[in-house]
């Protein structure tokens, strides 16, 4: 058994990790911390779960790599500096891994490999990302990644920019571009989290799309995380090479 403690328990996403461990054969709940509970109780696991806030985490983080306790992450906000700050910790503790993934979703991390693949064959490509009105940021961050992936690929094989020849519009209305993707978010009450990647070509397209309906969408992905994590030390982004995507 694979003893897990989760980080961030009593909230969305803590608490359907808290439930998928318990569920799962081969894991077992250990601790079950919230903010202000004593991580002491964590001491014991495998693997520290951490799904708390950004500002929270990498406190969580350094102490977990203090106690060589393997981790896995989903909670946001990271850039290189963070990236390289847990590099660091993890120098001194050869044998204790961090897995940090900013997509758990099997489908979405699926969503972008395809359209990876299918950049270079399209001449046009947009993205539409649509989400609940509750959302906060625009681009989402699966919206992000993905243009900056297609927009790599594109790069690789020496293509040039999407064909637009837009020269008059209202503020928003070819969406936001990043690395010259065009990017589209809409907010409607019903939806959780979708994505649309459009590509086109002389005489026929492409759409590949993704649905959410729930949160239990992200369990797989982390529960292959917390399998996966036991045999890798060391910094890890992302679940593509646990699903064998790279
Ligand atoms: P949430 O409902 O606000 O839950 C966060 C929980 O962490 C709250 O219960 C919070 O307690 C607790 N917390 C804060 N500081 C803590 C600490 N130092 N130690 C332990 N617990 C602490 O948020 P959520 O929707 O579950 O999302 C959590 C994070 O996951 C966010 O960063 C979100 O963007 C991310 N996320 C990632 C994925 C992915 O696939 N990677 C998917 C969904 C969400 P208080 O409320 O008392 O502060």
């Amino acid at each position: 058994m694979i003893k897990v403690a989760v980080f961030g328990a009593k909230g969305r996403m803590g608490a359907s990790v808290c439930q998928a461990v318990e569920e799962a054969e081969d894991t077992e709940l250990v601790a079950a911390i919230d903010s202000g509970d004593d991580r002491s109780a964590a001491e014991g696991a495998d693997v520290v779960v951490d799904f708390t806030t950004p500002d929270a985490v990498m406190d969580n983080l350094a102490w977990a790599i203090d106690h060589e306790i393997n981790t896995v992450v989903g909670t946001t906000g990271f850039d290189e500096d963070r990236y390289q700050t847990l590099r660091d910790q993890l120098a001194d503790h050869p044998n204790t891994g961090c897995l940090v993934a900013p997509n758990f979703s099997i489908g979405a991390v699926l969503m972008m490999h395809f359209a990876e693949e299918a950049a270079k064959f399209y001449e046009s490509v947009e993205v539409i990302e649509l989400h609940h009105p509750n959302k906060v940021d625009a681009p989402s961050g699966t919206a992000r990644t993905t243009a900056g992936k297609i927009a790599a690929a594109r790069q690789k094989v020496g293509m040039g920019e999407v064909p637009d020849a837009t020269q008059s519009q209202l503020d928003g209305a070819r969406g936001a571009v990043v690395d010259g993707v065009h990017v589209h978010g809409v907010r409607l009450r019903g939806l959780v989290a979708h994505q649309e990647v459009l590509f086109g070509a002389e005489g026929e397209t492409l759409t590949i799309r993704h649905d959410s309906m729930d949160r239990v969408s992200f369990m797989s992905g982390v529960l292959t995380g917390v399998r996966g994590v036991l045999d890798r030390p060391g910094l890890t982004i992302g679940i593509e090479g646990l699903l064998g995507l790279e």
